[in-house]
């Protein structure tokens, strides 16, 4: 398709890509050096990565790191999780919460991978294509985007981009995704925007932003090296207000 066959809103569409993935790049390289060098290194292998995300979904990460070193402290196997009752392992993880849903769910998991493979590790995904690797962690229970970009990414070094709660607010209000783009949708959009060999240090700067910098309730506009370029600054930073953007002011008072 030649650009005079396209419509004004695809041309729209183009511009506004090229925009963000110019923005991507320019928020990697200003905020690498505030909170890198950033260094891929894997925390667990695979299937403890798994088990562990789960366990940290509608939890903190500590509470989820308690559940999990009680959980291996009880069941030093993956297959004995399996032939532990479910009462039982519930009891193990109840610091992470959701114990009663987050228990059976790591027991189908274990199951269904003994099942279709014969073994509990999930090392073979790394030699998958990124899209089926992503395709067998999605068919599990309870398993979505965000659960297997982190195994992918973190475990496996794949370039699969997952976007947690501080990601999709920060790619929000800079305008690295629209204000109405779905976190699922997020993780596709996100991941393209760079290449693969950054989707592991753009995970990590974003949300260590989010978490320092650009908080939920009170972002700290003043201090952020992205504000010049983020289209939510002036909702957020009252200073920010430039003399052309401020209401006529008549009789001294503001109207
Ligand atoms: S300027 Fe404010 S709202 Fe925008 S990214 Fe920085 S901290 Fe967040």
């Amino acid at each position: 398709m030649t650009t005079q066959q396209l419509t004004a809103n695809g041309l729209a569409a183009l511009r506004g890509s090229a925009r963000r993935l110019a923005l991507a790049r320019e928020a990697i390289r200003r905020l690498e050096p505030l909170y890198g060098p950033i260094v891929w290194e894997p925390r667990f292998n695979a299937l403890d990565e798994l088990i562990f995300t789960v366990l940290t979904q509608h939890t903190s990460d500590t509470n989820a790191e308690v559940a999990f070193e009680s959980l291996r402290k009880r069941f030093p196997t993956w297959l004995d999780v399996i032939e532990a009752s479910t009462a039982e392992v519930a009891e193990a993880i109840k610091h992470g919460g959701l114990a009663n849903q987050k228990a059976p769910r790591i027991q189908d998991i274990l199951r269904i991978l003994l099942e279709r493979n014969g073994r509990l590790e999930l090392e073979f995904l790394a030699l998958m294509p990124l899209e089926e690797a992503r395709a067998w962690l999605l068919s599990l229970p309870g398993v979505g985007k965000k659960t297997v970009g982190v195994v992918l990414n973190f475990a496996l070094g794949m370039p699969a981009m997952p976007v947690d709660t501080h990601i999709y607010r920060v790619a929000r209000r800079l305008g690295l995704i629209g204000l109405k783009t779905s976190v699922d949708d997020a993780h596709d959009i996100m991941e393209a925007q760079i290449g693969p060999d950054d989707v592991f240090r753009y995970h990590v700067l974003l949300i260590t932003h989010g978490r320092r910098v650009c908080k939920a309730q009170r972002p700290l506009c003043g201090e952020c090296a992205l504000a010049d370029l983020c289209v939510a600054r002036p909702v957020f930073d009252k200073s920010f207000a430039a003399p052309k953007y401020r209401r006529p002011v008549r009789g001294g008072r503001s109207l």
